[in-house]
C-alpha cells in the first residue's frame, strides 16, 4: 500500500516536472533553442559555462552569442573585427 502510494507521488512528482519544462519551452521568445543544453550556453572566448540568465547576450550579424562578461563580448567583436568571415567555429 505504501509502495502504491511512494509511486504515485513520483508520478506526480514526473508530471509537475514535465509541466514545468514545458511551461518553459514555450516562452516569450520564438528563439530556436540547441537541443543539447537549454540553460547552459559556452562561452566563445573563454569556454566557461554560463547559465543563460546570467550571460551578457551579443547579437552578432544576426546570431546569439552568449559571455561571461562585457570583457568577452568585447573580445569577441574585435575577433570578427580582425577576421574576415571565415569563421571555422572551435565547437567541441
Ligand atoms: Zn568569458
Amino acid at each position: 500500500m505504501a509502495r502504491l502510494l511512494v509511486s504515485l507521488l513520483f508520478l506526480y512528482i514526473g508530471y509537475r516536472i514535465v509541466k514545468a519544462l514545458f511551461a518553459k519551452k514555450s516562452g516569450r521568445e520564438p528563439v530556436p533553442a540547441p537541443p543539447a543544453a537549454e540553460d547552459t550556453v559556452q562561452d566563445p572566448i573563454c569556454g566557461v559555462y554560463i547559465a543563460k540568465e546570467d550571460a551578457v547576450v551579443g547579437t552578432l550579424e544576426g546570431t546569439r552569442h552568449y559571455f561571461c562578461s562585457m570583457d568577452c563580448l568585447e573580445k569577441f567583436r574585435d575577433r570578427l573585427d580582425h577576421t574576415p568571415s571565415s569563421n571555422s567555429g572551435g565547437t567541441a
